[in-house]
């Protein structure tokens, strides 16, 4: 397989951030189902010199690569298109050929996608105002599986129970605060090299100092006004 037919990550990684592995599983299962069908419509059609009907296949080829970053099988799709439109048709079944050989170097590194949906990390979001939880929810639940936590001493003992990959750690709880719930995390050895974000209102921005020397992996202010900060900084945070 030639590099030139390899899937754009970048194309991936917006799809994710957009609907989650669950939005590719179900474009990639499309595409995979109507792209050999366009692909023989055009050759077909190509072959009898139906120039609409091949500018109609390549068009929807078009858009559908554009979506899952199959750049050279789109690059190939657009010149189809041009072609029929205004150009000789003398060259277009070549170029169905080879769109056709990009699409089945592409189909395996897509299937592996639709069939086995990578890791989902889970975060633990300890958070006591609810309207707050269900915002933090909505913002990552495509990407990510969430586990909720009302208070200290429930996240500690639910984090223990089933390690999440992130902590998103509000520092004005009830009873234990943020302060004392990283301590107790960074003293159990199970646990102590979590990722730990601080989840802070913005009155308590003075406190950034002692957030960061306390060991948080980040900090949040609240209310978050860009969320691409708080998935940038999980995303980060994820990798290391
Ligand atoms: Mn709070």
């Amino acid at each position: 397989m030639s590099s030139l037919d390899a899937i754009d990550e970048a194309a991936m990684q917006r799809l994710r951030r957009i609907g989650g592995d669950e939005l590719i599983s179900e474009l990639v299962t499309i595409f995979l189902r109507n792209t050999p069908v366009r692909i023989q419509s055009a050759r077909e059609a190509a072959h009898s010199g139906e120039r609409q009907q091949v500018m109609i296949a390549a068009h929807s080829l078009k858009s559908s690569c554009a979506n899952l970053g199959a750049r050279r099988m789109q690059q190939l799709a657009a010149e189809i298109e041009t072609l029929a439109l205004n150009g000789s048709t003398t060259a277009l079944p070549d170029l169905i050929e080879k769109l056709d050989q990009s699409f089945q170097c592409v189909r395996t590194s897509l299937e592996k996608r639709a069939s086995h949906p990578p890791h989902r990390p889970c975060i633990a979001v300890v958070e006591d105002n609810a309207d707050n939880r269900l915002l933090v929810r909505a913002l990552l639940q495509p990407m990510y599986d969430i586990a909720e936590y009302e208070n200290g001493t429930e996240a500690l003992a639910g984090i223990s129970q089933n390690r999440p990959d992130l902590v998103l750690l509000d520092i004005s709880l009830p009873g234990m605060d943020g302060y004392a719930v990283l301590s107790a995390i960074r003293a159990n050895p199970a646990l102590s090299d979590l990722p730990v974000i601080a989840l802070t209102a913005h009155a308590m921005t003075g406190d950034r100092d002692r957030i960061v020397a306390s060991g948080f992996s980040d900090y949040i202010s609240k209310p978050i006004d860009d969320e691409q900060i708080l998935l940038d900084s999980i995303a980060r945070l994820l990798r290391t």
